[in-house]
C-alpha cells in the first residue's frame, strides 16, 4: 500500500485505501478555512473516483460557507485560468495527474490561479493536521453552482495568444492524432485541434477515466500514438496525461521526440519573436538553456516542482518557463503548466519551420538523458549527498536542489526521495551512451560512499 503523498503538489493517495473520505474532508476543511468563506473553483479530472470525491470536497466547501463553482471535467490549467475569469480566492483541482487508475488527489490553488507556494501549502497542511475547521451554521452555508463553459474560454485564450496565428495554422491543415489517454483531455484536445483547422485523429478520447494504457505521456506509453501516427500518415501526434498540464509529442514518422523536446520547441518559436527571459527546474534538458543563449535571452533554474519555476518566472519576470516532462507554461496566458498552449506553440513552429516534425527536432540542440536510482536504505540522504557536493566542490556546483554538477558538455544531478530511501541520479549528455556512463558512473560512486 502506498502512503499518502503530501507535497507543494498537493496530496495524493490510493483510493480506498489512503485517499480515503476522512482524509480528503480533513485537507479539505482546512483548506476552505484558509479560504476563509471565499469562492472557489472546482475541477476534476476523469478518474472513476472523481465523482465521490467531487461531492465529498463539495460538501465539505459548501459546510464551510465557501461558494463553489463546480467547471466539471477539464484539465488542471483550466481550474487555474477559471479562477481568475471568477476573481475567486482560489481552487481545487481534483486529480493524481501522472498517476495510473488507482490514484486520485487534490491539488490546491490560491487566488492568483498558481499552487499554493511551499509557505502557503505548509501553513493548510499544518491546519489539516491539527484537523482545524470553521463550519458554519445553516444560515452561512455556501453555495454550489455549475460553470459548462470552462473549457470555451480555455480554448479561446490560447488561441488569443500573441505567437500564434490561427488563420496561418488553419491554412496548413495539419493532420494530428491526439491520444488523450481516456484522461480530462477527450474534450479540449479535439476541439482546439479542429479549431485550428487540424484533421483529427482522436485516440482514447472517452473521458472515462479507464486509461488505455499507463498515463504518464513517456516514450514507452506512446506506442498506440505512435503507430496511429504512421497509419494515418499524420503531420504529428501529441499525448496528454490525465491532467492535461504535460503534452509529449510524436514526430511524422512515428517517433517520440522525448518530453524534453515540447519545451524547446516552444522556446524556439517565442525567442524567434521576442526576446525575453526563461526559468527551468534544475532537472530541465539544456537544449531549451542552448536556445535562450542563442538568442541572447537569460536563462535560470529553478527548484524541481511547477510551483518552484512558476515563482521563478515571477520574480525574473519571464516570457517563457517549464519543465523538461512536457511541461509548457506561457505567462501571456497563466502561471501553470498547460498542454493546450504546448499544442499550439508546436503547431505555429512546425508551421514556419516549413518541413517535417523528424526535419525540425534534428536542427534543436541534441541531448540525451538517463535517469536512473541508487538505493540508500538505512543511510540519512542528506548525508550522502553532503559527502557527493564534498568531493565535487571543485566543479561547477549547484546546491540550490540536491546536488547538481554541471561539466562542459553533460550534467549530473543527485536528489533525495521524499517517499522512498533512494537518490535519483539524473544526467544529461549529447548522446545516450555518454549520459548513461555519466550516471553509472555516479551510482557507483555514491554505492561507494555507503
Ligand atoms: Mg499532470
Amino acid at each position: 500500500m502506498a502512503s499518502l503523498m503530501v507535497s507543494i503538489s498537493g496530496i495524493r493517495g490510493e483510493t480506498g485505501s489512503t485517499f480515503t473520505p476522512a482524509v480528503i474532508a480533513k485537507y479539505t476543511a482546512a483548506f476552505a478555512k484558509y479560504m476563509q468563506g471565499g469562492k472557489v473553483i472546482l475541477g476534476r479530472d476523469s478518474r472513476v473516483s472523481g465523482p465521490f470525491v467531487t461531492d465529498l470536497v463539495k460538501g465539505v466547501l459548501a459546510a464551510s460557507g465557501c461558494t463553489v463553482i463546480d467547471i466539471g471535467i477539464v484539465p488542471t490549467p483550466t481550474v487555474q485560468l477559471e479562477i481568475e475569469h471568477h476573481q475567486a480566492a482560489g481552487g481545487i483541482a481534483i486529480t493524481a495527474s501522472h498517476n495510473p487508475i488507482q490514484w486520485n488527489g487534490l491539488k490546491f490553488m490560491g487566488g492568483d490561479g498558481r499552487f499554493l507556494n511551499p509557505e502557503e501549502a505548509a501553513t493548510v497542511y499544518a491546519m489539516a493536521d491539527k484537523n482545524e475547521t470553521d463550519f458554519k451554521p445553516w444560515s452561512e452555508l455556501g453555495s454550489v453552482t455549475d460553470d459548462p463553459g470552462a473549457i470555451d474560454r480555455h480554448i479561446q485564450k490560447v488561441k488569443a495568444i500573441s505567437f500564434i496565428d490561427v488563420e496561418a495554422i488553419r491554412k496548413r491543415r495539419f493532420k494530428v492524432v491526439v491520444d488523450t489517454v481516456n484522461g480530462a483531455g477527450g474534450i479540449i484536445m479535439p476541439k482546439l485541434l479542429e479549431e485550428l483547422g487540424c484533421e483529427v485523429i482522436a485516440i482514447n478520447q472517452e473521458t472515462n477515466g479507464k486509461f488505455a494504457h499507463t498515463p504518464e505521456p513517456i516514450p514507452e506509453n506512446l506506442e498506440q500514438l505512435s503507430a496511429a501516427v504512421k497509419e494515418q500518415k499524420a503531420d504529428l501526434g501529441f499525448a496528454v496525461d490525465p491532467d492535461v498540464d504535460r503534452c509529449a509529442i510524436v514526430d511524422n514518422t512515428g517517433t517520440p521526440i522525448g518530453e524534453e523536446y515540447t519545451l524547446a520547441i516552444a522556446a524556439k518559436l517565442v525567442f524567434s519573436k521576442q526576446m525575453g527571459r526563461m526559468a527551468v527546474n534544475m532537472s530541465t534538458s539544456r537544449a531549451s538553456e542552448d536556445i535562450a543563449n542563442y538568442n541572447n535571452c537569460m536563462f535560470v533554474r529553478s527548484k524541481v516542482g511547477e510551483i518552484n519555476v512558476a515563482e521563478k518566472m515571477k520574480e525574473i519576470d519571464a516570457v517563457l518557463g517549464g519543465e523538461g516532462n512536457g511541461g509548457v507554461i506561457l505567462p501571456e496566458v497563466h502561471l501553470g503548466r498547460d498542454a493546450p498552449v504546448a499544442a499550439a506553440l508546436t503547431l505555429q513552429m512546425l508551421l514556419e519551420f516549413g518541413g517535417t516534425l523528424q526535419e525540425l527536432r534534428a536542427e534543436l540542440p541534441q541531448y540525451a538523458m538517463v535517469k536512473l536510482k541508487v538505493n540508500i536504505e538505512g543511510r540519512n540522504p542528506d548525508a550522502v549527498l553532503e559527502a557527493m557536493a564534498e568531493k565535487y566542490k571543485e566543479m561547477p556546483i549547484d546546491l540550490l536542489d540536491g546536488v547538481k554538477i554541471d561539466f562542459e558538455n553533460s550534467w549530473v544531478h543527485l536528489r533525495k526521495s521524499n517517499t522512498e530511501p533512494i537518490v535519483r541520479v539524473i544526467s544529461e549528455a549529447a548522446t545516450e551512451k555518454e549520459a548513461r556512463e555519466l550516471a553509472e558512473r555516479f551510482m557507483d560512486e555514491i554505492k561507494a560512499s555507503l
